[in-house]
């Protein structure tokens, strides 16, 4: 071989006794195939075989794979975001003239997508209150061709009665689909209370370092499948086997991380609510959260996330403590090894009035710093709730 070609194609060196513990990263947009007829058959491969880059390489398969197992899914899919995630089921199961309900504590962009794109393509959204549980029969439909859940909801953590809503949706053959990201799969696994479809935004808890953006869809059924990922492969959605790989990373502390900031998250509700009106710590784990006893039946463990209710009229003295905290950072994408508050102003954002009817939470992720450090940053904003709202 001459010089040029060599610098194109590398010689060929032995893997024999090569077992790393990492999962390599392949990456590849073409498939080499070895002969002529294998590239004019390429499509018998079907969806798990390797024809285009698109499409997955054995890294990106690795972590579909993982995913996988902890849904107890038989197929999971990435997409570039959780909201891609989203996005993609809407899409994929919606078609002008059907409506899909959405809880009112969903993720924001949902809302934005529905409002937007899906409206002015004729495909309906109707919002419902999260603790409707079993009255959601009255809002099934034929024109109801999806039910979305998100529980708790990310802000407020409303917890969805998810069993009741299934045998509802079930009666009528109409798919139900949840975010997951608040649990993940290792503290609740929905396709086991019977959802069809559910969403990780694995930005979140699974990548864990605040560095990368990535969702999945994880399903049990074959149709379901093949029209979600056929959108998928229409759209031209795919992920970088880099990003892939540190997802992979992620999750091999994810356990440990999400068990050390769940602890501290809790203890810190506690003492918040020993403190304020324990109304005001929206905590599913505290006894005095108003969906607790549901919370404990389906949930193995809670995550690191929780808000508390602050009066809209501390709204500007809230700002100054959040500007002076040392240790927390402000910012919105929560599960990673920094904390973070931000605050939200819910309020005109819902028809229901939920955990937190007055409108304005400050969301607290609990990262990997000293809690000492962390609970410093807090007390002077638990000490101005409890001023007005004492225990
Ligand atoms: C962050 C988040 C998403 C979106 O994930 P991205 O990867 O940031 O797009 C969706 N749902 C919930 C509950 C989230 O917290």
């Amino acid at each position: 071989m001459k010089d040029k070609t060599v610098c194109v194609c590398p010689p060929e060196v032995s893997h024999e006794g090569f077992a790393s513990l990492a999962t390599p990263t392949y990456r590849a947009s073409t498939i080499a195939f070895p002969n002529a007829q294998a590239f004019a058959k390429r499509m018998e491969r079907g969806p798990s075989g390797y024809v285009y880059g698109l499409h997955g390489t054995p890294t990106t398969r690795t972590l579909e794979a993982s995913i996988s197992a902890l849904e107890g899914a038989k197929y999971t899919m990435l997409q570039p975001s959780g909201q891609a995630s989203i996005s993609l089921v809407f899409l994929a199961l919606l078609k002008p003239g059907d409506t899909v309900l959405v809880p009112d504590c969903a993720y924001p962009p949902v809302s934005t997508l529905c409002n937007g794109y899906l409206a002015e393509r004729g495909i309906h959204h109707r919002v419902y209150d999260p603790l409707i549980g079993a009255d959601i029969a009255a809002e099934l439909d034929d024109s109801v061709k999806l039910v979305w859940v998100e529980s708790p909801g990310s802000a407020t953590m409303e917890v969805q009665d998810l069993r009741a809503i299934v045998r509802a949706a079930r009666e009528r053959g109409i798919p139900v689909g949840i975010d997951n990201t608040w649990a993940s799969p290792l503290h609740f696994k929905p396709l086991n209370y019977g959802a069809d479809i559910v969403v990780e935004a694995l930005t979140k808890y699974f990548g864990g370092h605040s560095d990368l953006l990535m969702g999945s869809v994880s399903v049990n059924d074959d149709g379901l499948y093949d029209r979600l990922k056929s959108t998928l492969s229409m759209l031209g959605i795919g992920v970088s086997p880099d990003d892939c790989s540190l997802v992979l990373r992620g999750m091999e502390t994810m356990a440990v991380r999400l068990k050390h900031g769940s602890d501290v998250a809790l203890d810190f509700a506690t003492r918040m609510a020993n403190r304020m009106d324990a109304k005001m710590v929206l905590h599913p784990a505290l006894p005095s959260h108003p969906q607790h006893d549901m919370w404990k039946r389906d949930f193995a463990g809670a995550s690191a996330l929780f808000s508390i209710v602050v009066p809209a009229d501390m709204a500007s003295e809230l700002d100054g403590h959040i500007d002076n905290a040392k240790t927390f950072s402000i910012g919105a994408s929560w599960g990673g090894t920094h904390s973070l508050m931000v605050p939200m102003a819910i309020g005109a954002m819902r028809q229901f009035t939920g955990n937190a009817p007055g409108g304005l939470v400050l969301r607290l992720s609990i990262g990997m710093e000293d809690p000492d450090d962390l609970w410093a940053d807090l007390e002077p904003i638990i000490d101005m709730i409890a001023r007005v709202h004492p225990a």
